[in-house]
């Protein structure tokens, strides 16, 4: 079991412990990477000093030695969301992985009039190559609704919006912008999915580093996520495809070590996951993630991480309802409960100038609209500041930034 000791484990990030102009940073921005704790950066720069070769190549020492590693940087990942070493694709990323099931499988799969059933709170990588699949082969979009009053998914009309024209559901397991949309609902729309014969893609980009995925009882055809947003290196993602499916799906690009046998005319593949990662895949990279997983299971416990960074949401809305002009987006009673980001809006002041005033004090908060346009219309807004938590945040980064926060307000009404 791991134990939680959150002073500690800040001592290991060396970015949060040292000095600038404005003393030590304060890092809020943890939704759109997390940083590297020491083990992790050390275990990349022993890699290339002591390992480094290709993997599933040559035949010398140290290529056996890289592609052990690599491998088994494999089979942490797939214990870690209890999936099969072989249902693991390495990627660049969440996004690359959802472009890979667009390009490898939908195009293949969706055809004229076919439904691909999405959120309204998806991040732009989980819509925009759906639309291309749409405009490209017919098929047509439908969207979950969001209720903007409880920031909830409406799944009153479920089987109407899933049915037997649904060939895919592509859904976020936590939203970026607002946090829990499924209010616990998310088995019952899996379950509703595959009652229809539709396959399930879940974008678990800001949940992997947070909740306990168990693949078995999620049930999803596909699932992606990042290793930078889990402590790992930027350059790396997973992308899980079940095994019944392997067969179905032609490889997502073409080249060098993904194959078994090529001819001038022809080429045969390679078992999955080999198949699907032609060319030099990120390598150090997988190496480094899977240390980060080693770190997450050794110090990080998701409950105690849970009930840590619920704890600074309360703390941050209690203060930010006392602010004249604060509208928080998202479910307070959730975030208060569950939550690991709050985004708002400050009436009259733009989120960027409020951002930028934050930078200039050492503190890192997202403000924008987060990837999310279509969101931030329905939400009635063209920009929100985000801040965002992770184990190594103390309740005096809130202190701090809410301090700031006043300041800079005050600074912009003048
Ligand atoms: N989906 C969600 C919910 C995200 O938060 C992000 C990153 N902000 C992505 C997809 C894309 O991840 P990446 O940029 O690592 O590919």
């Amino acid at each position: 079991m791991a134990v939680f000791d959150q002073k500690k484990i800040k001592l290991d990030f060396p970015i949060l412990n040292k000095e600038n102009a404005f003393g030590k940073l304060t890092y809020l921005d943890n939704a759109a990477t997390t940083q590297k704790p020491v083990q992790v950066i050390e275990c990349i720069k022993d890699f290339y000093e002591n390992y480094n070769a290709n993997v599933h190549r040559s035949i010398h020492d140290l290529a056996e030695s890289s592609t052990t590693l690599y491998e088994k940087a494999r089979q942490n990942v797939a214990k870690f969301i209890n999936a099969l070493p072989e249902e693991i694709v390495f990627t660049k990323g969440t996004t690359e992985g959802i472009n890979f099931i667009a390009s490898a499988w939908a195009s293949k799969n969706i055809f004229s009039g076919d439904h691909i059933v999405l959120t309204q709170v998806e991040h732009h990588s989980n819509l925009l190559p759906w639309q291309r699949i749409a405009k490209e082969n017919g098929a047509i979009l439908k969207f979950i609704k969001l209720n903007t009053k409880t920031f909830t998914l409406e799944l009153e009309d479920l089987n109407e919006i899933i049915n037997s024209k649904t060939k895919l559901i592509a859904i976020t397991h936590s939203s970026n912008v607002l946090g829990d949309v499924w209010n616990n609902q998310l088995e019952k729309v899996i379950k509703c999915a595959h009652s229809v014969g539709a396959k399930v893609l879940l974008d678990s980009a800001q949940t992997a580093c947070r909740k306990k995925i168990d693949i078995k009882k999620i049930n999803p055809n596909f699932l992606v996520f990042s290793g930078h947003k889990m402590l790992g290196p930027t350059g790396i993602g997973v992308l899980f495809i079940k095994k019944d499916l392997h067969d179905h799906i032609k490889p997502y690009q073409l080249g060098g070590s993904m194959v078994d046998f090529v001819s001038w005319s022809e080429y045969k593949c390679r078992q999955a996951p080999i198949k699907f990662e032609a060319g030099t895949p990120p390598i150090a990279q997988a190496i480094g993630l899977s240390c980060a997983i080693d770190y997450i299971n050794e110090k990080i416990d998701f409950e105690q991480l849970k009930k840590h960074e619920a704890s600074l949401c309360s703390l941050l809305i209690d203060s930010l309802h006392k602010i004249d002009g604060v509208k928080i987006l998202g479910n307070i009673s959730r975030l208060q409960k569950n939550g690991h980001l709050v985004s708002f809006v400050v009436d009259k002041i733009h989120a960027h100038d409020l951002g930028a005033y934050l930078s200039n004090k050492g503190i890192a908060v997202r403000s924008g609209h987060h990837c999310a346009q279509p969101l931030a219309k329905i939400l009635n807004i063209e920009a929100s500041l985000r801040v965002s938590f992770y184990v190594y945040n103390t309740s005096q980064d809130i202190e701090f930034f809410l301090k700031t926060l006043q300041e800079g307000i005050e600074f912009f009404r003048g």
